[in-house]
């Protein structure tokens, strides 16, 4: 079994409940089944008693996001993330996986182009949100570029399809050359994970230029719309995959107030903070934020599988952002914006969410 390799960090997992506070299922849900530490039991049990998955076991393992905030929030930064994706493969090896696992995992692949030298991957069409190729297009024009929707191999792949997942890079990186791209347009930390790291990872290659849209449409000018406005920025949970590095310990004590880059470091983060200071923005504060960001629902493909779990979760993330007084939500994750909107708007609170893109 793949979990194997992560024996010595499952081992004190299952014992430890430190992570609670951080947990995005458990906080969700108040069940205890959803906790870090239950995941590690699960895993620890099916391993070492060699009896696989249980149906309700590997839901379980479903029912959540890959733990990544109990990873960053964890003073040694147990690696959750890796344990919990191997435990997915194991269980996909097994053909052990949820039925609403099973229809990513076996989904068609789609795409919709309209070709040139410069190509926008629309995020957030891969998990099919309507208004992903309308936003796509719209935002194409402003670059001059072409647009591309469709299936990239990200979501299979946070659900332990591996092969699914090269599967459809390979398949995506057909598309993009026969539209003739040389350089491709990101415009949310979960596609530009998918195409800096996943693909070589997968074994595909990717031979084109890979620049995200904030550093595109910005180029050292400010956000528009939110001079003297207070705004909360949302981290997509991806983020934390391109930062450089993990908050430190003294970030979980009650009494931390900032500075905000001792929960995460990198131009991930920093890149779209820039461009709101350069605008006029005040920021509100919240611990859960860079690489301890909570989820807002739709990260990791859990909007797909468990549509009712991630919205629990995003009315968690909003409520907590409204709580820091912010007036305007801003993401750079186009996927995240195209959720929110799918949400009864009651949700927002009076928050308005922006797509950081739409502010240039
Ligand atoms: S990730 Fe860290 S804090 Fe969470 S259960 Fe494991 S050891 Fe404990």
């Amino acid at each position: 079994m793949r979990t194997k390799a992560y024996e010595p960090y499952l081992a004190g997992c299952r014992f430890c409940p430190m992570c609670k506070p951080a947990s995005d299922s458990l906080n969700a849900t108040l069940l205890e089944s959803h906790a870090t530490r239950a995941h590690a039991m699960i895993i620890w049990r099916a391993m070492n008693a060699e009896t696989g998955y249980t149906a309700k076991q590997a839901e379980l393992l479903y029912k959540c996001n890959l733990d990544g905030v109990a990873e960053a929030f964890c003073v040694d930064h147990y690696p959750t993330r890796a344990f919990m994706l191997a435990a997915r493969e194991d269980i996909v090896e097994a053909g052990a996986e949820p039925e609403a696992v099973k229809a990513v995992l076996n989904r068609e692949a789609l795409f919709a182009c309209e070709p040139g030298d410069m190509i926008l991957f629309a995020e957030g069409s891969d998990l099919g949100f309507d208004g992903a190729l309308a936003k796509g297009k719209e935002i194409a024009k402003k670059i001059g570029s072409g647009v591309l929707t469709g299936t990239n191999g990200y979501a299979p792949y946070v659900l332990g399809g591996r092969k699914k997942a090269a599967q459809e890079a390979k398949t995506f990186v057909e598309q993009l050359k026969k539209a003739g791209a040389k350089t491709l347009v990101t415009t949310g930390p979960e596609s530009h994970y998918a195409f800096t790291k996943l693909y070589s990872e997968l074994g595909v290659e990717l031979s084109v230029k890979v620049v995200t849209l904030t550093e595109l449409l910005f180029a050292g000018k400010g956000a528009k719309g939110v001079e003297g406005k207070k705004v909360f920025f949302h981290d997509a949970r991806a983020a934390c995959g391109l930062g450089d590095t993990m908050p430190e310990e003294k970030v979980i004590m009650p009494d931390f107030f900032g500075p905000e880059k001792a929960l995460g470091t990198g131009v991930v983060y920093e890149s779209p903070r820039e461009v709101l200071k350069k605008g006029g923005a005040e920021f509100t504060f919240l611990v859960w934020l860079r690489a301890m960001a909570n989820a807002m629902g739709n990260d990791e493909a859990l909007a797909l599988t468990y549509p009712a779990l991630a919205k629990k979760m995003a009315a968690r993330r909003l409520g907590m952002i409204a709580q820091t007084g912010a007036e305007i939500v801003v993401t750079d994750s186009l996927a995240t914006e195209l959720y929110v909107e799918t949400l009864d708007q009651s949700l927002l609170q009076g928050l308005s969410v922006r797509y950081l893109g739409d502010l240039a």
